[in-house]
């Protein structure tokens, strides 16, 4: 027990630690007079009554009732220093002051009702934190110093830092745990639980060292403990000869002798021979107020990503001798957001992140850190977006004189939905504005913004501009194509393809027309952003299931030096945290409804043996009428996964279930005239079951179709499989997606029964987000989203808002960040970095 606080009495229990108020305010008081006193550089400032160490003299001899004796002892010799306060240098004044101040700080959050009344704690070594804004300079190294120069690392082990990529002193302040093991709970022995993690204080009752009777390279030290709980026996195994000699032996005796207090921690295990500390790591306590020297004892102790041959204990050791460092850190974050979101100071918090003092400490560490990533990330969005807003683009009144839009809804066979109408609504107010428009259009699956995003192109068109339509795969941009050959022509208005696959004399021409303005609207794939496609006034740009495109294309568009408007859409939901972090630069419109009529889409989860169920269901759908796409993952049959790939699956299906059906095969090593010839005969209802592998997971669109059977759904992403049910469920008979779970695993199952349960694309991809990563949720191909070291965007939602406001805020006073360097200074460094992690990739 520490005996700082004695044992409390029942009715103290009760109370919970209460504070007096004549306590409490004595506390305020003392500590914003030392915050004043640091935020005027030590100079003994005066206050309204009194000169700063003559009050803190004075307040520190006569403390209030409430404080242990060893606290009023303590500040006893505090109000002596103060008392000599004027004779001291400015070093020795900035010690005392900052060391009060922790220390009420400390005692302050131990009275505290929320802190667990019986908790002692144990002193600590810390290096000091200063508090003032300036930097010191006392020490050897700094951030880009060398490991290799540090004092204590060998040339052999900054080796081994390298391999890990870790270079600089900076790399490894950055380098952060993986985990901690908590040594931190002060436990009584009585209070041991197994397979914990703790830490107890309690005096040496017998200590023996011996050799093992059985392996006489083994040395055995027998600690019995004893503390008010109750006892503990403890034992320590030596392996090796040089711990086996008498004076060893002996040493060891002396060294926990009989009496002494010692503290000890370990994992709590339970044998045949009762409760005991496995491999524990012990300190003898000279006085109940010595500091331990450990750096394990006590703390929640610091698990590090490793690298081949590093010792855990290297590493951990190295990371303390460079912490001193986070006093030449400048916190980029101005002090009035730092105190308004109650956030601790960064030195503060790199300490912390690797040396916690305690579980509070480290939450309000990785607070604060992740809190920086975040608004980094969101500044750097800002920032972008305050670029494209200073271009200039083409107006396009909302009242153009043409009539085609309206025209284009007599086409259609039935009205907008009001989610429809708003969002064309949102789109034509930002293309009447002389700044482009970078808008995300987000809709789920079958929400209908392809022909919001045609009226869209269509109202640039009646003012005159051109229109591009840009889809992923050369089968979507010629679905889409097609579609607007049954339309454009009655609008009066010419289209045309470009893929990768149009012939060379096709696409001269192509290129021609649009380059003097006869050719209104290009569909095609990435093709049309590549270089020589010339438009002689383009005025609006729709990226269609943009998440298959990688940032870098988006930004290809913006940087050509063409200032069309942006409308990017996303069939994939993306759950706000992470829109936020990869589309916060952009606007976003949201159709939340679907077209009225449809029927929920029937899911189904199924075993293996269970394949019969779905088979039977095709059958049935195609004898009515319908069409069915069975989706597997990959084409060839693999040699070391058992996977049911598209082409084995397909001569299955045709010889020994359907052999009385018309099958077709669709997948990503056919050349494009056979995948579209493939789609054709399905959208003609001259195949009856497609079998495919994902390539019909954007944008096909066969209102026939009525069943999706989905081979080794354990395999897909939730939103993936969301995006494939979404290809049935768009006429008006009820539809059915079986997914065929080849997995035993529990977490496989828990996953597709969401996919059963929910039709919510949110909420799919919220869960998708939680167990497969961010990556999973945007697609391979996505990129953009820099490296979050401590940041969960399934986790930390809401610092992401306020990282964001904060951004928005500093962005809209200080567009340049001229009063914010530290920040530009940051920003400039992750931009670098992610600029030469592209580079490498
Ligand atoms: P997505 O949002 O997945 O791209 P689409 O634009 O492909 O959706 O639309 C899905 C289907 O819904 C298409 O067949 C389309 O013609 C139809 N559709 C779109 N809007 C409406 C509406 N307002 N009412 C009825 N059907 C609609
Ligand atoms: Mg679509």
């Amino acid at each position: 027990m520490d005996q700082r606080q004695p044992p409390r009495r029942n009715s103290d229990l009760l109370k919970g630690g209460q504070i007096s108020i004549e306590l409490e305010q004595w506390f305020t008081r003392l500590q914003q007079s030392l915050g004043l006193e640091v935020g005027a550089d030590y100079l003994n400032i005066q206050g309204k009554r009194s000169q700063f160490n003559n009050f803190l003299a004075a307040s520190c001899s006569q403390p209030p009732a409430g404080l242990t004796t060893d606290q009023q002892e303590k500040l006893r010799n505090y109000a002596e220093g103060f008392h000599n306060y004027n004779s001291l240098s400015v070093d020795q004044r900035k010690r005392i002051v900052i060391d009060l101040r922790r220390s009420l700080h400390q005692w302050r959050t131990e009275l505290q009702p929320t802190s667990s009344p019986s908790a002692p704690r144990l002193r600590l070594e810390k290096i000091d934190i200063d508090t003032s804004e300036s930097i010191s300079k006392l020490s050897t190294f700094n951030l880009n110093t060398p490991l290799g120069q540090i004092d204590g690392i060998s040339s052999k082990l900054a080796t081994q830092f390298a391999k890990i990529n870790l270079w600089l002193v900076k790399d490894l302040l950055h380098h952060y745990p993986r985990d901690y093991v908590d040594y931190s709970q002060l436990v009584p022995i009585s209070s041991l639980q197994p397979g914990s993690t703790a830490t107890i204080v309690a005096t040496v009752k017998r200590c023996h060292a011996f050799v093992s009777p059985k392996n006489p390279n083994l040395s055995i030290l027998d600690l019995q403990l004893q503390d008010p709980s109750g006892k503990l026996k403890i034992s320590k195994f030596m392996a090796g000869r040089r711990f086996t000699s008498t004076a060893w032996l002996h040493q060891q005796m002396r060294s926990y002798p009989v009496g002494a207090r010692i503290a000890a921690s370990g994992l709590v295990k339970e044998s045949r021979f009762g409760i005991s500390l496995q491999d524990p790591l012990l300190e003898i306590l000279e006085t109940p107020n010595t500091k331990l020297q450990s750096r394990q004892i006590g703390r929640l102790l610091p698990v590090y990503p490793l690298g081949e041959g590093l010792v855990a204990e290297r590493l951990r050791e190295s990371v303390i001798k460079i912490l001193p460092v986070v006093n030449q850190l400048l916190d980029p974050l101005p002090d009035v957001w730092r105190l308004k979101l109650k956030l601790i100071s960064l030195r503060e918090a790199l300490y912390q992140i690797h040396q916690p003092e305690s579980a509070d400490f480290l939450q309000a560490s990785r607070r604060r850190l992740v809190f920086d990533e975040f608004l980094l990330l969101q500044l750097a969005l800002g920032l972008r977006r305050l670029q494209i807003k200073l271009k200039n683009a083409p107006v396009l009144p909302a009242s153009a004189v043409g009539n085609r839009l309206l025209n284009f809804q007599k086409l259609l066979p039935f009205q907008f939905t009001p989610a429809q109408a708003r969002v064309l609504q949102e789109i034509r107010a930002d293309m009447a504005k002389p700044q482009p428009m970078a808008r995300l259009l987000q809709g789920d699956v079958g929400s209908g913004k392809t022909v919001v995003a045609i009226a869209a192109l269509l109202c640039a068109i009646d003012a005159g501009h051109q229109g591009a339509l840009m889809a992923p795969t050369e089968v979507l941009a010629q679905q889409h194509y097609e579609k607007l050959c049954s339309w454009m022509p009655h609008l009066n208005v010419t289209v045309d393809l470009l893929t990768g696959s149009t012939p060379a004399p096709r696409r001269r021409a192509l290129l021609q027309d649009l380059a003097n303005g006869q050719l209104q609207f290009l569909v095609g794939t990435h093709a049309l952003i590549e270089d020589p496609v010339n438009f002689v006034s383009l005025g609006l740009v729709v990226v269609d299931e943009q998440h298959r495109f990688g940032v870098a294309q988006r930004n290809r568009l913006l940087n050509k030096g063409l200032q069309p408007h942006l409308l990017t859409m996303t069939a994939t939901p993306i759950p706000r945290t992470l829109a936020l972090s990869v589309h916060g630069d952009l606007d976003v419109s949201q159709i939340d409804a679907l077209p009225p009529g449809r029927l929920p889409i029937i899911t189904q989860v199924l075993s293996n043996q269970e394949r019969w169920i779905a088979e039977e269901l095709i059958r049935t759908e195609v004898a009515a009428g319908h069409q069915a796409y069975v989706v597997l993952p990959l084409v060839d049959e693999s040699e070391k996964i058992e996977l049911r790939s598209a082409v084995e699956e397909h001569q299955r299906l045709a010889h020994e279930v359907f052999p009385d059906l018309s099958l077709g095969l669709l997948h990503g090593r056919l050349n494009s005239s056979d995948k579209q010839a493939a789609i054709e005969a399905f959208s003609r209802g001259v195949t009856q079951v497609l079998i495919s592998t994902t390539v019909v997971e954007v944008g096909v669109d066969v209102p026939n179709a009525t069943v999706m059977v989905i081979e080794h759904a354990e395999r897909f992403g939730l939103a993936q499989m969301h995006q494939l049910r979404g290809r049935v469920g768009r006429g008006t008979s009820p539809s059915h997606c079986l997914l065929i779970n080849n997995s035993s695993s529990a977490i496989a199952k828990q996953r597709l029964d969401v996919l059963a349960r929910s039709s919510d694309g949110f909420e799919i991809a919220e869960v998708d987000l939680r167990l497969r990563g961010p990556g999973q949720v945007l697609g391979t191909q996505q990129s953009g989203l820099p490296d979050l070291a401590l940041a969960s965007l399934s986790d930390d939602g809401s610092i992401l808002e306020e990282a964001r406001d904060v951004a928005q805020a500093i962005l809209a006073a200080d567009p340049e960040l001229i009063e914010h360097r530290q920040l530009a200074e940051d920003l400039a460094l992750q931009k670098q970095k992610l600029a030469n992690a592209a580079r490498l990739n």
